[in-house]
């Protein structure tokens, strides 16, 4: 289906409009009872930007198993507030904020448990960008269209305004000067706050326009801005002669960084258009334990699915089809043995809910799909918890909704190996979604084809679903299962493969 476009000018019309017109309310996703959780109000005008004049208390009410009841009030001010609530009784609740008599939002889920979990459930986007800013030569009030301008700033938004766990703005390499990498490196140690709010240095390698040939694109985190004696964490750009193929980019990464410090993460795999979609000659199965299956680009999980990432199909400009034999699929069919991350790939400053779509944009509503987000259980939000979590796979994508998705064969959650000599006949796999409405299915895919599939009628509040999901034949070595859940609204999620070793 085309899009509706609008001109520049009236895009930023749109986004500085200071009246509300909707309420958004976010929430931690897990908490023990007790323990405060962080909500965050936001008043929004019509094309979903701040809107300045929303003020006033916003009530905050539990609705949980034992009905509804006032935890709190946020104080919003400028269209953003900020507060703390504590449940004492566990449970999932949802929280609805209400402001005056017309203003009403309900967050996804939150999961209250007895006692404090052995790992809770953030949230992250690894792959943004702040400089893609050509557009700024087309109208006069550039930042307001772009977003924040400045990487402190755009983790700022993810932070304050998008309410994530974790971000990292990851810059096109051939877009970053040695200074700015320098001080994108800086930022991210300055702005990461253990217990609150977490980053991690990166930055974007590949081209779209073909150097040596084409690799893809693949953005590239480190754990942190010093690695065991490299102070800072190198930048490898796709221009350079020993660095300009993908096997240049990992052979360097390896002789300068610890492996397990630094992850390499392909995106838009299928994404039509030169040198944007994955080679799978190329991919690295040490650096690359992730892949991003979710995007704005779309998902680029299989054919034939719902966001598919083809500008074809939207009269996008990119006049490019879906890149067969590039998706997420193709590479597990493979062996290559990746988790699963959603992305915005926001290219306004704004990680994790971008409000237009970068250097081409056109209006606000030129996305194929809505941004995705990575959910991941760790055990602490701090650089390593999140790290070594990522490095696990025991993460999920989804495209923004934040559902909680739990998936393990035994006592191996997501993203986890398992022996096949450990498993005596067919396996059973646990699910269990807390969604933000029905579970219209539910599926376990093994070794790329559906084999069992639950769904839950379940009333909206209280979506909490569990199955257990079977394979009828003995699992061999080499096979690989994972979850893909569709909601009743369209909202997806992708829990990470558990592999059989
Ligand atoms: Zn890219
Ligand atoms: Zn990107």
């Amino acid at each position: 289906m085309a899009q509706e476009r609008t001109s520049l000018p009236d895009v930023v019309e749109r986004l500085i409009d200071p009246k509300v017109a909707s309420l958004r309310v976010v929430t931690d996703s897990s908490a023990a009872a007790g323990e405060p959780v962080r909500v965050t109000v936001q008043a929004c005008n019509g094309a979903g930007a701040t809107a300045t004049d929303g003020a006033g208390a916003a009530a905050l009410v539990a609705m949980g198993p034992s009905g509804h009841a006032k935890v709190g009030e946020a104080t919003v001010e400028d269209g953003l507030g900020h507060a703390q609530v504590a449940i004492a009784e566990p449970g999932v609740y949802r929280i609805e904020a209400l402001v005056g008599d017309d203003l009403r939002a309900v967050s996804d889920p939150l999961e209250i448990t007895s006692d404090a979990p052995a790992q809770s459930l953030y949230w992250g986007d690894v792959h943004s960008h702040i400089r893609e800013r050509r557009a700024q030569a087309l109208i006069s009030d550039a930042d307001l269209l772009m977003g924040p301008p400045t990487v402190e700033a755009a983790l700022a938004w993810a932070r304050d305004v998008a309410t994530i766990h974790f971000a990292t703005v990851s810059d096109h390499d051939l877009k970053l000067t040695e200074a700015e990498w320098a001080d994108t490196i800086e930022v991210h140690r300055r702005l990461n706050e253990p217990g609150r709010f977490v980053t991690f240095p990166g930055y974007e390698w590949g081209c779209s326009a073909g150097f040596a040939g084409n690799f893809g694109h693949r953005h590239v985190i480190y754990r942190r801005n010093r690695v065991r004696g490299v102070d800072p964490v190198p930048l490898f750009r796709c221009d350079r002669p020993e660095t300009e193929t993908a096997q240049g980019l990992f052979d360097a990464l390896k002789r300068t960084v610890p492996i397990e410090d630094v992850i390499s993460v392909p995106h838009h795999t299928a994404r039509g258009g030169g040198n944007t979609w994955m080679n799978w000659d190329y991919c690295d199965p040490e650096l690359e334990r992730l892949c991003e299956v979710f995007s704005i680009w779309g998902s680029s999980e299989k054919l034939g699915e719902p966001y598919p990432i083809d500008y074809l199909a939207s009269g996008g400009y990119f006049g490019t089809g879906e890149a067969r034999g590039h998706h997420l699929q193709d590479g597990l069919a493979r062996g290559y043995r990746f988790g699963f991350t959603g992305g915005s790939e926001s290219h306004d400053g704004r990680p994790s809910r971008p409000l237009v779509h970068g250097p081409y944009v056109i209006s606000e509503t030129d996305f194929l799909a809505p941004p995705g987000i990575t959910g991941v259980w760790a055990t602490s939000l701090t650089r390593d918890g999140i790290f070594d979590a990522l490095r696990a796979r025991r993460c999920y994508a989804t495209t923004g909704a934040r559902m909680i998705v739990r998936f393990g064969l035994g006592d191996t959650p997501m993203g986890g190996d398992v022996a096949a000599s450990e498993l005596s006949g067919p396996a059973e796999f646990s699910a269990q979604v807390i969604g933000a409405a029905p579970i219209a299915a539910c599926e376990l895919v093994k070794n790329n084809r559906e084999i069992d599939r639950a769904s839950s009628e379940g009333p909206e509040l209280t979506a909490r679903f569990s199955a257990t999901l079977r394979d009828r034949e003995a699992a061999q070595p080499g096979d690989f299962f994972y979850l893909r859940v569709t909601q009743a609204d369209g909202e997806m999620a992708w829990a990470s493969p558990i592999f059989i070793t």
